[in-house]
């Protein structure tokens, strides 16, 4: 693991990635990317142009020309390679992430191989474009049913899976043959630039893929607006995802959403109290909860109540603090000062009302934005918390007594991303999967989106999956045609 200074010594400089062709500030105006472990500024990125944008959407104009041309078989050696490429160079990636985003470097290097992994699977997957065919009502009839690329895809994603969430959407479109520009995250923009560069490195025809920084309104805007784009993919909260939906919608372009969260947590009295608290703090409070699937609203059956309670606060108290480079470190800081503030925002409101808070409930005294790991106890359902995603490090616990009242509960919010279910009664476990509402319903474990797996929400969550075969689908429009 380097040190925090070699880092910062060895931080890019950040450009426009434009149908391959780096290019640094040149006048454009710039804006600071914010160091979260010390508020200070890492570099700054140069804002996208007018003319950045349009000369991104001729690239992937025509890029796509010839990405959906070379065939399935030659993509596939160009993504294998990007994954090849990406564990090659771990550690610089990894560095990146820990700069930008702050998590510790244990969890910065798991995000390079399942990031990586993901462009294996999409590389692998492209070349199963599988159509069928139809027996025809006519003798020498032939019905064909073909997958193809939709055309050029405007992508935009959040901060918080820095490699993950570019890699998911420029291998699955990569891997369906489409081109792409991607808005990279202003939060942490080094980190998807550092994948563009190895594509292009790896063989990637001039024009696929692009990576513009700048003014997420105006990108969005112009991306959508040109003829050229035929789908926009999207991360990021349920508030945007509708902007871009109805705008996408209005010129008939698909969009693929993937929006907020607020993960409902079963409990029930027959699993092992502690191991189940214990491996829920640790799925909690990676990365500092700042991800769309992160365990939240834990309802635990009444027996267990306290003891589960008391032991999850334990486990977040074991928690250290600190700057991803450091040994010690279990948990960094939070993105910016903005996502402390609204943690904070939830925990007063909790605090005004009454609530039990049995760990954590303020800002660590220190540079940085960091916040504690908090469980909120007793929470009722008018608490701010109970119904806002606080996309950072908050637990939240109440009691219930029946099955029936905890489906109540955890079907309450319009939001259906994730769900866990924790009971040794494999009869309770198969009927949660029925009656949770949710795009994933994950039993006796924590793990969900895999390259190998299709992810995405229900209802306000959003819609299309990516990962797993539907990961590619999303990017492929299906022909029928009829020969004879
Ligand atoms: P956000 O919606 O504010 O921003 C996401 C991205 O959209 C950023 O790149 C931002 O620059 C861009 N953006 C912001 N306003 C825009 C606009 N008007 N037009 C176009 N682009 C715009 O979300 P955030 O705060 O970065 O991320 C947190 C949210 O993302 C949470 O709700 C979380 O659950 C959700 N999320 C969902 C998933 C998922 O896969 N379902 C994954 C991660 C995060």
């Amino acid at each position: 693991m380097p040190t925090r200074s070699e880092a910062i010594a060895q931080y890019p400089e950040i450009g426009q990635l434009i149908g391959g062709q780096f290019e640094v500030g040149n006048g454009r105006s710039e804006a600071d990317v914010l160091d979260p472990t010390t508020g200070e500024a890492l570099g700054q990125y140069p804002i996208a142009t007018e003319e950045d944008i349009s000369r991104s959407l001729k690239a992937a104009e025509e890029g796509f020309h010839i990405w959906r041309k070379t065939s399935a078989f030659e993509r596939a050696k160009v993504l294998r390679k990007v994954a090849d490429t990406m564990r090659v160079r771990k550690e610089d990636l990894a560095r990146l992430v820990v700069l930008e985003l702050g998590k510790p470097w244990k969890e910065a290097l798991a995000e390079v191989e399942q990031a990586a992994g993901m462009w294996e699977w999409a590389a692998e997957e492209g070349r199963r474009a599988y159509g069928r065919i139809i027996p025809s009502r006519e003798q020498d009839g032939r019905q064909l049913v073909l997958r193809e690329p939709i055309g050029p895809i405007a992508a935009f994603g959040s901060w918080n899976a820095p490699l993950i969430t570019p890699s998911r959407k420029m291998a699955g479109a990569m891997g369906a043959g489409c081109s792409i520009i991607m808005k990279a995250s202003e939060e942490v923009p080094n980190c998807a630039l550092a994948i563009g560069k190895i594509a292009y490195e790896c063989g990637l025809p001039e024009g696929v893929l692009s990576i513009l920084v700048g003014d997420a309104v105006m990108i969005s805007e112009r991306l959508l607006d040109s003829p050229i784009t035929q789908g926009v993919t999207f991360t990021g909260s349920t508030r945007v995802g509708k902007l871009l939906s109805e705008r996408a919608v209005r010129q008939m372009k698909r969009p693929i959403m993937e929006l907020g969260g607020h993960a409902p947590v079963l409990v029930f009295d027959d699993v092992d109290v502690e191991a189940t608290a214990k491996a829920a703090a640790t799925a909690k409070f990676r990365n500092s909860g700042q991800v769309c699937i992160s365990p939240t609203r834990f309802f635990v059956q009444r027996g267990v109540y306290e003891d589960f309670t008391q032991a999850l606060a334990e486990a977040a108290d074991r928690l250290v603090l600190g700057c991803g480079f450091e040994d010690a470190t279990t948990m960094g800081p939070l993105i910016d000062s903005r996502r402390v503030n609204a943690i904070s925002e939830l925990v007063e409101d909790a605090r005004e009302r009454g609530l039990r808070i049995p760990a954590g409930g303020k800002a660590a005294q220190r540079e940085g934005y960091f916040y504690e790991p908090t469980v909120i106890a007793d929470a009722t359902t008018d608490a701010k918390v109970s119904n806002i995603e606080p996309f950072g490090p908050i637990a939240v616990t109440s009691p219930f007594d029946s099955y029936e009242d905890a489906i109540i509960l955890a079907n309450r919010l319009p939001v259906a991303l994730a769900s866990y279910v924790h009971s040794e009664n494999v009869h309770t476990v198969n009927r949660a999967i029925d009656d949770i509402q949710a795009g994933n319903v994950i039993c006796n474990a924590w793990r969900v989106s895999l390259p190998e797996t299709p992810f995405g929400g229900h209802k306000d969550s959003g819609f299309a999956s990516e990962g797993g075969i539907e990961g590619l689908q999303a990017f492929q429009n299906v022909k029928y045609a009829y020969m004879r």
